[in-house]
């Protein structure tokens, strides 16, 4: 029967012509189903409450007698105010209606009035936006308000929302077991439906909205975690023999033991390359948690079993810091190229041979690697750092580079675990969430901008010390331009200002490869003192002497990106700073800056973004990756959300989603929805 309403078109309803079902249409609502599931964004509460219990400037609805003649004033051209005095319980009350000056003849002493509008508790007083004539009657009135485009009115979506759920309502089928319903006394899916659209009161609104809630989070949770299963299953056969000998050799050799997080992290990505189901593993870790070296074993373990692995990284500079510490780590071991585009000529010809014919055991690359005259002898293991960087194009790209090859994404972003099991609940997650002994957390301050000139020196007398600085120029939003602009700005005055004894270095995205490799030297090698910069500097890169970090307009930036931008000093034994210089102007920005000055860690950190930005912010414009809910909001049902995902785990885990006929319905709606992903 759900099939009639899901494929029966709108302007089937009465009432719907075709320029109502254009405009409908527009709004992508084709079919009644379509359209008895565009659920109202809020509702209007018209129900009487006790005078007492009103708050101050809220929609209140109160219903009294008349006890004044009604007084009218106009003013400008057209417009009027009336005031008549009501006796509500008693009391007197003042209402005030805007442009209703045809009232003035129609209310009469005694008369019944009900009215809605802003109540303001000090004066007494009811700015009415709604009224009617009489008692308000014993049903309360909770009226939708529907998200809307074009011309559509609210009163035309009532009116035909009404209809359909007269006509069609009976035919919505019930896609939850019955023991769910019981469990989590949730209403019906028919009862939650008519409730949601037209409630009752608030108790059954609330319940109505639980109800859409746990299903919206359930069916997602439930495509996700097939989709898992569907991925791993499509690599089946790819376990590989690694030689626990050798990684043990290697990891004695590193110059630290492991920590504990990274041990987990190792043995997790170790027991997902043995396995015949291909890995597809998100690896998180705060700056500084020690990612690279957790990567490099992994590699060499891939290595270790007769493959070739991969790393692709978003920018040349992190390449070849990588490719710089890897060598070292992998010296005796294994052989290790670098792939980028300013590998030119016969050397690019050279590393393509290599990766060709298996020379190279290890190819550390940016997207380079993704193109066409790359060939891989025998890929079998993939990792991808940032992976927020490369589309899904990209990523796709590389691992069909390989046969079926595992699969490691790195992130330095920590990503607050409601995120993580909604944008990647489709991947198994290892989290690093342990920093290796003996760092001393970086020192944050928030200063204003008039206290610039006592930051320059005190950047002065880290210098003297021998340690270095990062200058973050201000972020212009929406304009590379002026970014590099106020970069260049910047360094100039700078220049000017610590010359002659220190030298003050530039970098932005648009110096060519070798212009950026010289500044990254420089820097590196303490010729250069102070780096200016945009946040280029962002991801990854290591200079264990660099003390401070210096941001300009801090409040311009996000809290994940400031937490990145920290991570860059306190890489070294050394005391290091970071400095944000801010005047910000609203509560958002100085509960920011209070926040960076607070805590050093990145997860509780993401957890605070999460709140201040919300999820369609937090992971900036260009890749959001996760899915728009229509009831469930994943920072305020982040209970409901667990539930769900333990509930969907329990169902595939256990096989009843497949094999028991209650869970039919839910099966039908998760496989729609996992076919149209599955390619990704
Ligand atoms: P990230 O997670 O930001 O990529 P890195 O892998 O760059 O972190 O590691 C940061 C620094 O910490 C590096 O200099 C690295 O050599 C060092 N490091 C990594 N693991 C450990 C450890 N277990 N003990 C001591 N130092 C470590
Ligand atoms: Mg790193």
């Amino acid at each position: 029967m759900s099939v009639l309403i899901k494929t029966l078109p709108v302007s089937e309803l009465n009432g719907i012509g075709s320029k109502l079902e254009q405009e409908l249409n527009d709004m992508g609502i084709y079919s009644v189903e379509d359209l008895l599931f565009h659920f109202p964004f809020r509702y209007d509460f018209r129900e009487l409450k006790p005078l007492k219990d009103l708050q101050h400037n809220e929609t209140a609805t109160i219903e009294g007698k008349v006890a004044s003649e009604p007084s009218l004033s106009f003013y400008g051209r057209k417009k009027s105010r009336l005031v008549v005095m009501l006796k509500v319980e008693e009391v007197a009350v003042k209402a005030v209606f805007f442009n209703r000056h045809f009232l003035k003849n129609q209310l009469n002493i005694d008369d019944t009035l009900t009215v809605t509008g802003k109540w303001d508790a000090h004066r007494l007083q009811i700015t009415v936006t709604h009224y009617q004539k009489g008692r308000a009657g014993k049903k309360s009135s909770i009226q939708p308000v529907y998200p809307l485009k074009g011309k559509l009115t609210n009163r035309t979506m009532r009116k035909i929302v009404t209809n359909a759920l007269r006509t069609y309502g009976k035919k919505v089928n019930e896609i939850l077991p019955d023991h769910f319903l019981s469990k989590y006394k949730l209403p019906e899916r028919k009862e939650a439906l008519k409730s949601i659209h037209f409630p009752g009161n608030r108790i059954h609104l609330k319940h109505a909205r639980r109800r859409f809630i746990y299903e919206e989070l359930l069916l997602f949770q439930l495509k996700m975690q097939l989709l898992r299963k569907m991925k791993r299953e499509a690599g089946k056969g790819n376990g590989k023999v690694v030689d626990e000998e050798k990684i043990d050799v290697f990891i004695q050799g590193l110059p630290f033991p492991l920590t504990g997080a990274q041990k987990r992290s190792v043995d997790e990505i170790l027991h997902d390359l043995r396995s015949p189901y291909r890995m597809n593993r998100l690896l998180q870790g705060d700056v500084g948690s020690g990612k690279t070296v957790v990567a490099a074993i992994s590699l060499y373990a891939a290595v270790t079993a007769g493959k070739q692995g991969a790393l692709m990284v978003p920018t040349e500079i992190l390449a070849e810091q990588h490719y710089e510490s890897l060598q070292d780590l992998f010296k005796g071991y294994c052989n290790i190229v670098m792939l980028t585009g300013s590998a030119k000529g016969k050397a690019r010809q050279d590393i393509i041979e290599k990766i060709k014919n298996h020379e190279a055991d290890i190819v550390i690359g940016t997207h380079a690697l993704i193109q066409d005259p790359v060939q891989f002898s025998d890929l079998g293991f993939v990792i991808v750092d940032e992976q927020h960087r490369f589309g899904v194009e990209q990523r796709r790209a590389l691992r069909e580079k390989g046969l079926d090859p595992d699969v490691l994404f790195m992130t330095a972003t920590p990503i607050p675990r409601t995120l993580a099991i909604t944008a990647f609940g489709d991947m198994d997650v290892s989290v690093i969430d342990e920093m290796p002994k003996g760092r001393k957390p970086v020192k944050t301050y928030w200063v204003k901008d008039h206290m610039l000139d006592r930051v320059l020196q005190f950047i002065l007398d880290e210098i003297k010390k021998g340690h270095q600085a990062y200058v973050i120029s201000p972020l212009i939003e929406e304009s590379d331009k002026l970014d590099i602009q106020n970069a260049v700005d910047l360094f100039h005055q700078l220049q000017e200002y610590f010359s002659p004894d220190v030298k003050v270095g530039l970098m932005h995205g648009r110096l060519n490869a070798d212009e950026k490799e010289k500044v990254m030297k420089q820097f590196a090698a303490n010729e250069v003192q102070i780096l200016v910069s945009t946040t280029v500097v962002e991801v990854g890169v290591n200079v264990p002497n660099a003390t401070v970090m210096l941001i300009y307009d801090a409040e311009r930036f996000g809290l994940a990106q400031l937490h990145q931008l920290r991570g860059r000093v306190g890489r070294g034994d050394a005391q290091s700073y970071c400095i944000l210089l801010a005047d910000p102007k609203g509560d958002t920005g100085k509960e920011r800056m209070r926040i960076m000055t607070e805590t050093n860690n990145g997860f509780e950190l993401s957890e605070h973004d999460l709140k201040l930005r919300g999820p369609g912010d937090f992971f900036g414009k260009k890749q959001s990756g996760l899915p728009e809910f229509k009831v469930a909001d994943i920072v305020q049902d982040y209970k409901a959300l667990e539930v769900a995902r333990q509930d969907a785990q329990d169902m595939i885990r256990t096989n009843t989603l497949f094999n028991n006929d209650e869970y039919h319905e839910l099966l039908k709606m998760t496989e729609e929805e996992v076919n149209e992903q599955i390619y990704d």
